[in-house]
């Protein structure tokens, strides 16, 4: 007799929404979280007397979240309220000018016209384009397993006008910005949303493109900041008895023969289950915590031959005065051939001083996030891990310097008040949540690494073992993990009776 049904592994919004689900299911559930906070990348803290979000800060593509809150015999919006960004972004662009799109997708069109007929009239082909092909993929892509090709093909044989779209899947994200728009600054709104992916526009998958869609549906943000999408899971979760240890790191996985057996805590503590879920990244779990000994040869070399994802840095600002911004999210656009060039360079470790990102002003949607009169501020932006000549260590404090300096230019008297500064670098994500390298979606997300070539969400040879969160399908980002906490209850469902 096991002491769990099901043990987790890690608090984030992936490791959550399984556990929450399982529990639904009836089986009795622990979770273990090695830090003191729950919710990894997608989570809050407080100095000074500001929250302030640790790496996500932004909400879009909500109907897989809305779907297991649904299943949780709840709502979305009843345990977490939300608030819309409308107008969703102002986009500064390379020559410094600005561009505000509303949530409407015919209020934007207008405001392309403005700037560009042509692209005003390609912008209703793009969006035309890419709501059908979203409408196709939200309710299948996101919540169903892609462990083979049969499940890949299931997914899409109900559906095959997705045949229309399949240049889609052999495409970039480069090649769909230069289909549609012309115009320079139009091409810098849309090429913006391949930074979401941390990777080149070259480099994105052409089927992302439905995400500068997709934010048109709604863009939001939690009132509580971040923390408050997995307080949501871990309440709903707790309903049907959950349970949840903080400070709890799982150090070994006990396998015996073919099956999973429960979890040693650096402490020692040793816990038996019946059937593990993880929620970390999978090459820590599968080398360092089972052991190679427990992992086929072919197995192996696959996980090596994943590319880990890029990783970012954080700085947030607590600032006495109004930030002179006009909406929630602020992006620093370029154009796509700066945008590859400077990803590039970002792999062989340089820095750029002009840094191109987003501006968060959480305090904007929800007051409470700062003190009386006060405001916080995020700035989410390039952070390779490993640095040209030079180390984390020592490029923090001068980082922030010149990052401070350089949104001084964009956001008059911003330096003047700022009263609490905070930078979150690549070593923080490696300390602080365990990912390897800061890697903030633990593999790349390129076709090559996706769906079925993405690590299974049931193993292939450890039986009661099953992954959720970034780095298995669908992938990374907050509603998409979440997805994937769905699709692991699902299988365990239907395969641990
Ligand atoms: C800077 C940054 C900005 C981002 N911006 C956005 C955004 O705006 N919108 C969006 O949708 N997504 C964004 N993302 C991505 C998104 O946050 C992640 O994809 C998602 O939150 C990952 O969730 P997860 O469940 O896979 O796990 P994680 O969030 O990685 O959580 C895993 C948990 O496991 C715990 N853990 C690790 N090892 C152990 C162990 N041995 N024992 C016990 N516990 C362990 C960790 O402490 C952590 O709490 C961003 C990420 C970062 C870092």
């Amino acid at each position: 007799m096991s002491d769990y049904d099901v043990i987790v592994i890690g608090a984030g919004c992936g490791g959550l929404t399984a556990g929450a689900l399982l529990a639904a299911q009836g089986r009795s559930v622990l979770v273990l979280e090695q830090s003191g906070r729950i919710g990894g990348s997608c989570s809050s803290y407080e100095k000074d007397g500001f929250t302030f979000d640790v790496g996500a800060a932004i909400v879009e593509v909500i109907q897989p979240i809305e779907a297991v809150f649904r299943m949780l015999g709840t709502t979305f919006q009843e345990e977490v309220p939300l608030v819309a960004s409308d107008p969703i972004f102002t986009y500064i662009l390379e020559d410094g000018s600005r561009i505000t799109y509303p949530q409407s997708i015919e209020a934007t069109a207008e405001v392309i016209e403005r700037i560009s007929p042509e692209d005003a009239a390609s912008w209703k082909a793009f969006t035309k384009y890419f709501s059908e092909f979203y409408d196709m993929v939200i309710d299948t892509f996101f919540t169903s397993p892609a462990n083979t090709l049969g499940d890949f093909l299931k997914m899409f044989s109900a559906r095959p006008r997705i045949l229309k779209y399949l240049p889609l899947f052999a495409g970039n994200y480069e090649d769909v910005v230069k289909k549609y728009f012309s115009h320079p600054r139009i091409q810098q709104t849309i090429a913006y949303q391949s930074n979401y992916f941390n990777l080149p526009p070259v480099l994105t998958p052409a089927i992302f493109g439905m995400l500068a869609y997709a934010e048109h549906l709604g863009t939001y943000y939690p009132e509580g900041g971040m923390i408050a999408i997995p307080q949501g899971l871990q309440r709903c979760g707790k309903r049907y008895g959950m349970e949840l240890r903080l400070d709890a790191r799982v150090q070994k996985v006990t396998v015996r023969g073919r099956r999973v057996g429960g979890v040693t805590l650096s402490s020692g503590e040793q816990v038996t289950c019946d059937v593990l879920v993880s929620n970390i990244n999978c090459r820590t779990l599968y080398l360092d915590m089972i052991g190679e000994e427990h992992v086929p040869r072919l197995a192996r070399f696959g996980l090596n031959s994943y590319k880990l994802s890029g990783s970012d840095c954080v700085l947030n600002l607590g600032l006495d005065y109004e930030p002179p911004l006009d909406t929630h999210f602020t992006a620093l656009a370029t154009s796509v051939e700066t945008m590859n060039r400077e990803n590039f360079e970002r792999d062989r470790g340089i820095l750029h001083d002009e840094k191109h990102g987003l501006i968060c002003w959480s305090s904007r949607s929800d007051p409470s996030l700062a003190p009386e009169g006060k405001h916080s501020l995020g700035f989410i932006m390039e952070g390779p891990y490993r640095l040209q000549g030079s180390d984390w260590n020592r490029e923090r404090q001068p980082v922030m310097d010149k990052t401070i300096a350089w949104l001084d230019r964009l956001v008059p008297g911003l330096s003047d008040h700022i009263v609490t500064a905070d930078i979150l670098t690549p070593y923080d994500f490696e300390e602080r949540l365990l990912l390897p390298e800061g890697a903030i979606y633990s593999f790349e997300l390129d076709l090559g690494s996706s769906a079925v070539f993405r690590p299974s969400a049931k193993s292939k040879f450890i039986d009661g073992l099953y992954l959720t969160g970034n780095s298995t399908h669908p992938g990374g980002g907050v509603p998409v993990v979440i997805g994937s906490g769905l699709i692991a209850a699902e299988l365990i469902d239907r395969h641990e009776r």
